[in-house]
């Protein structure tokens, strides 16, 4: 089978335990309780803007166990953590929390998506998520403008070591 074969066949593998899995971490309790009502995609602010984005099909895909298709889904980190949606839901289900944690695994596996990881060796090595261009500092001085307040990368990332965050943004998830 070529690579993009086996890549489907993969994604399309069923876990019959990740709903319970999923259900034993904290804010993932409520998984099952879901009867794909709609809610919570209808009053989501991200799926109003997004073609892919789709809290109640996330949501699907865990509980009947496409792992890897949702872990390794780039629209998982799309969510804005509002919990408008938990707010919502008829039957309770954590759906933000759900994310979380689907996002949390999907992390331990190496599929945060790129601009994540790069967002994240910005903060290891500047202490700002985002690096600003020398060009810029130079124009500051330049117009007399007052330096930057400076990053703290060391205390940072002393924090950071006690999550593996260096280890997290630089595992690669399965291609
Ligand atoms: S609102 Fe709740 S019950 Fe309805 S689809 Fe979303 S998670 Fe499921
Ligand atoms: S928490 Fe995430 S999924 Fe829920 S409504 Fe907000 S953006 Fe949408």
């Amino acid at each position: 089978m070529d690579q993009s074969g086996q890549k489907a066949t993969n994604n399309s593998r069923i876990d019959s335990k990740f709903k319970y899995v999923i259900s034993n971490i904290h804010g993932g309790e409520k998984l099952l309780n879901c009867f794909q009502c709609g809610t919570c995609t209808s009053d989501c602010p991200i799926a109003r803007f997004s073609d892919t984005y789709r809290p109640r099909q996330i949501i699907r895909m865990a509980q009947i166990g496409l792992r890897n298709r949702v872990l390794s889904l780039d629209a998982l980190w799309l969510c804005a953590s509002c919990f408008t949606c938990t707010d919502h839901c008829p039957q309770d289900v954590e759906v933000a929390n759900v994310i979380r944690v689907l996002r949390n695994l999907a992390a331990q596996e190496g599929y945060i998506p790129n601009v994540f990881k790069e967002l994240g060796s910005s903060i290891l090595e500047t202490g700002y998520a985002y690096r600003i261009p020398e060009l810029r500092i130079k124009r500051r001085e330049a117009l007399g403008l007052p330096p930057l307040p400076r990053g703290n990368p060391e205390n940072l990332g002393r924090i950071l070591q006690n999550v593996h965050f260096k280890k997290l943004i630089e595992k690669r998830g399965q291609q």
